[in-house]
């Protein structure tokens, strides 16, 4: 099996996930595992695999090629939260304990992590890489429902912090995304329609890539001081409201 793998994937998993021994490689991605998942591992890389094609098509984008890499997923007994790296050579680390033979696991959590390399090569983390979590989060109730998970439910959940204005992380992101996403989609309120309505979706998508190129995304809701200060932290501009001193 190893075979199939490159150089670079050789060595992001001998490196990060140094007891998944099992490799099950797909056109885009390689999903390390440890023996005590060997009966699921096919059948978790093929949904896993479909997933990211899913966000290509709704992205109009391809990490595998831009990144030069399919993407690692493994377990990491080392690990406390999951996480996608560039740096680290596009792989997502699992801990081990969290999400190894849990229900709806890795699945679940892939539907954030595989998000991340796709805003990764978006216009939108061109000029603000500050918002990647709420555009994952975004994102997740569409692919949740492709990957027959909930996604509905998490979009209610997003909206609910949206109108209680909860901020951090640029997790109240993902409500207000949705709020616009259903504006935008001939002020359609019914969020369980758009939901599954993958050109809508796409169309959404597109133009968020447009609008806040430009736009700071704080300006389309009532943002908290430090909101404000993060969004100016990372911004890369070039932004009409940010001006030379800020
Ligand atoms: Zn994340």
């Amino acid at each position: 099996m190893n075979s199939n793998l490159s150089s670079h994937e050789v060595a992001v998993q001998t490196k990060h996930f140094p007891e998944c021994k099992g490799v099950e490689p797909g056109p885009d991605l390689v999903f390390v595992y440890p023996s005590e998942l060997a009966s699921d591992a096919v059948s978790i890389a093929n949904t896993l695999q479909s997933a990211i094609l899913y966000l290509k098509e709704i992205t109009g984008k391809d990490p595998t090629q831009e990144l030069r890499s399919r993407v690692v997923i493994g377990y990491n007994r080392q690990c406390n939260d999951p996480t996608w790296s560039s740096r680290e050579g596009n792989r997502i680390r699992l801990p081990w304990e969290k999400y190894l033979n849990k229900a709806k696991e890795p699945l679940d959590i892939c539907s954030h992590e595989l998000v991340h390399p796709f805003f990764f090569v978006s216009p939108l983390h061109e000029i603000n890489e500050f918002w990647g979590e709420g555009f994952c989060d975004f994102l997740r109730g569409p692919l949740k429902n492709f990957m027959g998970l909930d996604g509905k439910e998490w979009w209610q959940r997003k909206i609910k912090e949206a109108k209680n204005n909860k901020q951090d992380k640029g997790g109240n992101a993902a409500g207000q995304l949705i709020l616009r996403a259903c504006e935008w989609s001939g002020g359609a309120t019914d969020t369980h329609q758009l939901i599954d309505n993958k050109s809508a979706i796409r169309d959404v998508v597109k133009r968020l890539f447009e609008r806040y190129r430009d736009h700071p995304m704080s300006e389309e809701f009532t943002p908290t001081e430090w909101i404000t200060a993060q969004e100016r932290k990372y911004h890369k501009g070039p932004f009409r409201t940010f001006g030379e001193d800020d």
